[in-house]
């Protein structure tokens, strides 16, 4: 089942979700045929307001608190359908102007906040990239460690290739920069700068966990685009291409057991609260036990997995919290978040155990708002504020958190959502003394 393909007119590859399912003919297809305009229904109803000024976010957290750093990239505002321009209303709603009106957000919040660029690549990045690909085919991936072209290039490609399959990345490349196709399902766009953007998103990812873990007194939000957690070690997907917060979690073991860590990483927690279920992440994860990975989303929703939440993996790490359309918070979204911190925090139902993460990741989706485009929850900005001042009030004061933007399609509410979020993780942390600077 797909997000849009009831809206979209037919291009052949219908119900096909993964590239190797593409063939010689539909690549040929999708080279030459112009970009295809997707109208949802939601941008056919009314006008998306993402130039209207948002609602300052009143700051409520005390001066004391050192802050949250926002990692972020002009890159991030690539990558869309061909023929787009941003001064267009957006035709697909995973579109540049989210990072926009979230920066503008932030910008507007009066949080305390510190602002990080991440560096772009160096060019020329297809060419780059490519002759990494053909490294990690020749030599395997630990000969990507003495690249020194572009050492952030050659990590992101490292990295991401130890999660999914090399010929899933390979496949993106040959796709974007040899075959000039415009989509891989009827979904997810592809764009000349798809994989540079896609690759930017887990550079962003890696470096906003490599300093939280220096300084766990702080805070990371990662304001990056395209999203991951449909992404699969083998397939593209719902808009993702690959899977960062998995990729990051996977890059922290590994470096945790080459001892570069003062103490070991034993237990990484993955929280995904995106209205979809993290399907990709949970394929990234299922055989590492020291991943916990919770998800609570909408089902049925797309897509159509992560409904069974007896069904815990052959690791036993995986916590799905399947809920039907037109929970609210007050009835039932807080019992069940209750219940998935229990899980994320100890992997049990009690509430009174201490947590046993050295490291949280959250796979930070806002399609859970009511007003959403694309799903059925109804939850508010607010409620993403309880939801991070209960998620740090369950850790350990020494516990690094970095969120990492997933969905989110109302951009008139994203904004806030994500400020609402920094502003309850900062919050709880001003009532852990030991996280005061
Ligand atoms: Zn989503």
């Amino acid at each position: 089942m797909s997000v849009y393909n009831q809206f979209v007119p037919s291009v052949g590859i219908e119900n096909r979700t993964s590239l190797r399912y593409l063939t010689a003919h539909h690549v040929r297809n999708l080279a030459t045929q112009p970009a295809v305009r997707l109208r949802p229904r939601f941008l056919s109803v009314r006008r998306v307001g993402w130039a209207r000024p948002l609602l300052r976010l009143r700051s409520e957290v005390p001066a004391t608190v050192h802050g949250a750093d926002i990692y972020h990239s002009p890159l991030f505002r690539k990558h869309w359908p061909y023929g787009e321009d941003l001064d267009d209303e957006p035709q697909h709603p995973e579109c540049p102007h989210r990072v926009i009106v979230i920066e503008r957000a932030l910008h507007e919040s009066q949080l305390p906040l510190h602002w990080h660029e991440v560096p772009r690549f160096r060019e020329p990045f297809a060419a780059n990239c490519a002759k990494l690909l053909k490294i990690v085919e020749a030599s395997g991936l630990e000969a990507l460690e003495k690249e020194t072209e572009d050492p952030a290039l050659a990590r992101a490609v490292r990295a991401a290739a130890a999660v999914h399959f090399l010929d899933h990345i390979a496949e993106i490349h040959r796709l974007v920069h040899v075959r000039g196709a415009t989509r891989i399902d009827m979904d997810t766009y592809l764009s000349d700068d798809t994989l540079e953007v896609a690759l930017m998103a887990t550079r962003a990812a890696l470096e906003a966990t490599d300093a939280a873990l220096k300084d766990p007194s702080r805070l990371a939000f990662v304001v990056s685009r395209p999203p991951g957690h449909h992404a699969t070690r083998a397939t593209a997907m719902g808009f993702c291409f690959l899977s960062n917060v998995a990729i990051a979690a996977h890059e922290v073991l590994k470096r945790s057991d080459k001892g570069e860590f003062s103490r070991p990483i034993t237990r990484i927690g993955i929280l995904d609260f995106d209205v979809h279920h993290g399907n990709g992440t949970e394929d990234c994860v299922r055989q590492q036990e020291r991943i916990r990975f919770v998800s609570l989303h909408e089902h049925p929703q797309y897509p159509m997995t992560g409904g069974n939440p007896n069904e815990h993996g052959p690791k036993h790490n995986i916590w799905n919290f399947p809920l039907p359309a037109g929970t609210d918070w007050h009835n039932g979204y807080a019992e069940a978040y209750a219940e998935a911190l229990n899980r994320l925090c100890s992997g049990t139902d009690r509430s009174d155990v201490v947590s046993d993460l050295d490291l949280v990741l959250v796979s930070a989706g806002y399609d859970a708002l009511a007003s959403d485009p694309l799903a059925g929850l109804h939850l508010k900005p607010s409620d993403y504020s309880e939801m991070a001042f209960q998620l740090i009030h369950r850790l350990k004061p020494s516990t690094p958190v970095v969120f990492c933007l997933e969905g989110g399609y109302d951009l008139n509410a994203i904004g806030e959502a994500v400020s609402q979020t920094i502003q309850g993780a900062l919050r709880a942390r001003a009532e852990q003394p030991q996280a005061v600077v």
